[in-house]
């Protein structure tokens, strides 16, 4: 079979172009899936991951990724990671140099400084004029005013949040939307041999709490890849798919030997009670060992991309809503 890479839609043609001519050129599928994911990272019109994500309650982004190789089960991951556009090539890093398999926050920053990952500020002002907006809309009648804050310092807003009446929880609680953002990014390559490769990347939830860390980063709730059955990777509310274990369940029932429509179908429906009092969403993509592959929702309109090494362009398939 021809290796092919496979995304949520969100993910612009030209990123995954980028995974196609690694492959082409005979990258791995390790070294394809970076490169999609780095692309990805690297859009600024993308205020889901990496640079111009959308921050945190504070304004700050924090990022979240995790890559593994279905081959080895080796993985590497990062969470609330500050000040680093590429955290997928620091989570490889912590896979390959580190006898770990997840960093969090200072320590996450200290070893992707310490490897040399190229540093930045995430923040640009067209997420920041998104953050803002929120904030003032959820801070109206609380006697703080944020001012024309677009040329406010990020200090000075912290500070004047630190003056509200309310605490950061409450403001969390305020600003948080359940159906809102999430279009992190996933991509599944599978290479001539039938080795899969995972890499999830996000800046998460918008407005969440500091230090909250998603389902991306987490081995098994957002991100699973084990050659012999099959990989999964998830999209939408983090919380839900950490508290079910989304992807490892999905792997688990293709191991059970049901096909990959029961597998994706079977794990969300299971799902759909965690979700039904948030409204929250997850989609689920999957691929089997022998790569099959197919999107499922727990929603009706959610897409996701195929591209095969001898396509031209990614095709657009609709993944099975299973409310
Ligand atoms: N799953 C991500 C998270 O909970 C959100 C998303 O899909 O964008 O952080």
């Amino acid at each position: 079979m021809q290796p092919f890479i496979l995304v949520n839609s969100e993910v612009r043609d030209e990123c995954i172009a980028q995974g196609i001519d690694a492959l082409r050129r005979g990258a791995s599928a390790m070294d394809a899936a970076e490169r999609v994911a780095r692309a990805v990272e690297s859009d600024v019109n993308d205020h889901s991951v990496g640079f111009s994500g959308l921050p945190n309650i504070l304004g700050e982004v924090e990022l979240d990724a995790s890559i593994m190789d279905g081959y080895s089960l080796a993985s590497g991951a990062v969470a609330a990671l500050k000040g680093y556009p590429h955290p997928i090539s620091v989570a490889r890093q912590v896979m390959e140099r580190l006898p770990h398999v997840l960093l969090a926050g200072a320590g996450a920053a200290q070893f992707a400084q310490e490897v040399n990952a190229e540093s930045h500020d995430l923040l640009t002002d067209d997420a920041k004029a998104i953050y803002l907006r929120r904030l003032k809309a959820v801070t109206q009648n609380l006697g703080v005013d944020f001012g024309d804050s677009a040329s406010m310092p990020l200090t000075r807003i912290q500070s004047q949040i630190s003056s509200l009446p309310i605490p950061l929880s409450e403001l969390v609680r305020r600003a948080f939307e359940y159906r809102e953002g999430g279009d992190t990014m996933n991509v599944i390559v599978r290479d001539a041999t039938g080795h899969l490769v995972c890499a999830v990347t996000t800046s998460g939830v918008a407005w969440k709490y500091p230090g909250r860390v998603g389902d991306s980063p987490i081995i098994g709730a957002g991100n699973y890849a084990d050659d012999r059955y099959g990989a999964a990777a998830c999209t939408g509310m983090g919380e839900l798919t950490i508290r079910h274990g989304t992807s490892l369940r999905a792997i688990t029932m293709l191991q059970a030997g049901l096909s990959l429509a029961d597998a994706g179908r079977t794990t969300l429906r299971d799902l759909l009670p965690l979700s039904r009092p948030t409204h929250a969403w997850v989609r689920l993509l999957l691929v089997d060992r022998e790569g099959h592959s197919g999107g499922f929702a727990t929603h009706e309109g959610a897409t996701y991309k195929t591209q095969g090494l001898d396509e031209d362009r990614p095709t657009v398939h609709t993944c099975e809503a299973v409310a």
